[in-house]
């Protein structure tokens, strides 16, 4: 059914609604190009953004414009890492100063295949929130377009990170899902293909 809406509509028909489905579903509806009035994307996110997967683009960019709409300033603080900039951050607590802030090594974080990003929430004032609990209220907006969200994890909860499962993982552990990833960057594979 939702091939046939997006082959309606003009989208790429691809079975699975995404931010831009909903977008022009909305559109049609009621009669407007887009859902929202965009929001300009900072240029701190806009930088980190681009660090994505042009797919993950699109639902960080919506994720910003589903929040505005509920009042909601956040910027993606946080992109893609380099295995580099994995292993420098990995070192901090261990071989290097500072405390402990991230379990993963390089290959082993979602961050370094362009699937994941943080956000930040900001107050009136511009100033960064490390708490919040707005967090949560991005996370189930998150959750609405269909990204996974940090803070639904048991193991470690973590709030202000989204990613963007490909549909070949949806049934792998996350260790098995980050082995496909490594594989597929080794090879150049596209990780939503
Ligand atoms: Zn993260």
């Amino acid at each position: 059914m939702i091939r046939e809406v997006q082959a309606r509509l003009g989208c790429t028909a691809d079975g699975k609604a995404g931010p831009q489905t909903w977008a022009a579903i909305h559109g049609h509806i009621f009669g407007t190009s887009r859902a929202v009035p965009a929001v300009g994307v900072d240029a701190r996110s806009a930088t980190n953004i681009a660090t994505l997967h042009p797919k993950v683009q699109d639902y960080a960019r919506a994720l910003i414009q589903a929040a505005a709409q509920q009042g909601i300033a956040i910027k993606v603080i946080s992109g893609t890492r380099t295995y580099d900039e994995q292993n420098a951050l990995y070192a901090k607590g261990r071989t290097k100063p500072g405390s402990v802030v991230t379990n993963a090594r390089a290959g082993y974080s979602n961050h370094n295949f362009g699937i994941a990003f943080d956000i930040g929430v900001f107050d009136a004032r511009g100033s960064y929130l490390e708490e919040s609990p707005l967090y949560k209220v991005v996370g189930s907006l998150g959750a609405g377009l269909g990204l996974e969200w940090g803070g639904n994890w048991k193991t470690i909860e973590d709030q202000p990170h989204f990613q963007l499962r490909p549909t070949w993982a949806s049934l792998l552990s996350v260790a098995h899902m980050l082995a496909e990833l490594r594989f597929r960057q080794g090879v150049g594979k596209d990780v939503f293909a």
